[in-house]
This record gives structure tokens, C-alpha cells and sequence, in this order.
């Protein structure tokens, strides 16, 4: 896993470019906990669910199958009319947010691969091109000198690329804004006075 604080940086960073402009707060946190939520499968993992069953670590939780269903939950959960968005719109950022949870555990050094295509095949994968630290299962072994490594590697390979991405969705927005509000402006100044 990389940390479920980094995880949620990823699905914030998704949210800010997907979601519509006007959101309440817990659009953020639907996606920050979707993104974090697949290490849920960690409790089986202590339990004893072993690691290569479907439902182990890294398998079904972390797969396209898991974050789709989320997504919509998560979706019907959302909805009552305070977001100015497309509901395909709010589902394609919540799928997102939890599918780039398994994207970057795929780009971990260590564990096991990701159950992808679960639960339908039970492979697991990796990426090709794996520059992030894995992150230990266990809080008291992420607080060493390792858990210093592992959280450069984090902001390097996650904080780093989730903030342009946010930023630049940002910049855009507000570049498509303006031209709005001049328009508004014009139409407003042509228009006859009573
Ligand atoms: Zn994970």
C-alpha cells in the first residue's frame, strides 16, 4: 500500500479536476475516504483471509469491479440537488478516485499485485514502472526511518503530481470563468433600461 493519507491526496486531486465547481464539503470526503477505502481489506488480512484469496489484501476491494460499485453508492448517497453537476459527471469522479487507489499500489515496490479484474479473474498485477515505496501494513513500523523514505517517495510520486493536477484543473476553471462573466457583463450593458 502507499499511506491512506496519500491515497486520499490522490482522490482530492481527482475530485478538483472531475467534479463540478460548486460542491459541498462532503463531495471532498466521498472522494479523499473512496480513494483511501480499499485498505479496508487489511482487517481480513489480520483476520487471516489470505493474501492470494479474492477478498485477501490488494484483491477484490482493490479491483475495477469494487470501485465501480462504490462509485455508485457512493453516487445515490451523494445526490440531492446542491451539486451543479451531471450525476455521470459525480460518478466518474468517484470511480476514479477509487480506482486510482489499486492504480497506485500497482506502483509500489513491495506486497502482492492488485486484483485488477476481481471478482471475475484473479490475477494480480503490477505496473511496469514501480518508483513508490511500499508502505508497511503495521502504524508502529510506518513511524522509522523507513517511514521517513516512504513518505519522500510519497510526495514525490503522489503529492507533487496530485497537486499540478489539481492546480492546472483549477487555473482552467477559473480561465473559462472569466470570458463568462465579461459575456454576462456585455449582455447585461446592451440590455434596454426600463
Ligand atoms: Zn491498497
Amino acid at each position: 500500500m502507499a499511506s491512506a493519507f496519500t491515497h486520499a491526496i490522490a482522490g482530492v486531486a481527482i475530485g478538483t479536476a472531475l467534479g463540478p465547481r460548486h460542491v459541498p464539503t462532503r463531495f471532498w470526503i466521498i472522494c479523499a475516504t473512496a480513494a483511501a477505502l480499499p485498505d479496508l481489506d487489511g482487517v481480513g488480512f489480520w483476520l487471516g483471509v489470505p493474501y492470494e484469496s479474492t477478498f485477501g489484501h490488494r484483491g477484490f476491494t482493490h479491483s475495477l469491479f469494487f470501485a465501480a460499485l462504490l462509485a455508485s453508492i457512493a453516487l445515490v448517497a451523494f445526490r440531492d440537488g446542491t451539486a451543479d453537476a451531471v450525476p455521470r459527471r459525480l460518478w466518474l469522479a468517484f470511480f476514479l478516485a477509487t480506482a486510482s487507489h489499486g492504480v497506485l499500489d500497482a506502483m509500489t515496490t513491495g506486497g502482492g499485485g492488485i486484483a485488477v479484474f476481481a471478482p471475475f479473474v484473479n490475477e494480480r498485477y503490477f505496473l511496469p514502472w514501480r518508483p513508490i515505496l511500499v508502505s508497511p501494513m503495521s502504524v508502529r513500523r510506518f513511524f522509522s526511518a523507513r517511514g521517513v523514505a516512504i513518505l519522500a517517495s510519497e510526495l514525490v510520486w503522489v503529492w507533487l503530481p496530485a497537486a499540478v493536477v489539481a492546480g492546472t484543473a483549477l487555473l482552467l476553471r477559473r480561465r473559462q470563468a472569466v470570458p463568462a462573466r465579461e459575456s454576462a457583463a456585455r449582455r447585461d450593458r446592451r440590455r434596454p433600461r426600463a
